[in-house]
């Protein structure tokens, strides 16, 4: 898990290579299996999947105007 965690910072987006070079192919459910493991996040207001700085990406920008910001988590 934490190694899994440290992958995902150290690569970022290019684990879905990373597990593609693994034997995961894109026809298998890598996203999940991502999130699953820790590597990736999943948004809690939708179904975006990504790397943990991705999906804090995503989150501005698409439920900025939400209101939900958790203070303390961005420092
Ligand atoms: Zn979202």
């Amino acid at each position: 898990m934490a190694e899994a965690a440290l992958l995902a910072a150290e690569y970022g987006s290019s684990v879905a290579q990373l597990l593609h070079g693994h034997g995961y192919g894109p026809g298998h459910s890598v996203s999940a299996r991502a999130v699953s493991e820790g590597v990736w996040r999943k948004c809690p207001a939708c179904d975006y999947v990504g790397a943990p700085a991705s999906v804090a990406n995503h989150t501005k920008k698409a439920h900025a105007a939400v209101g939900e910001q958790a203070p303390g988590v961005e420092r």
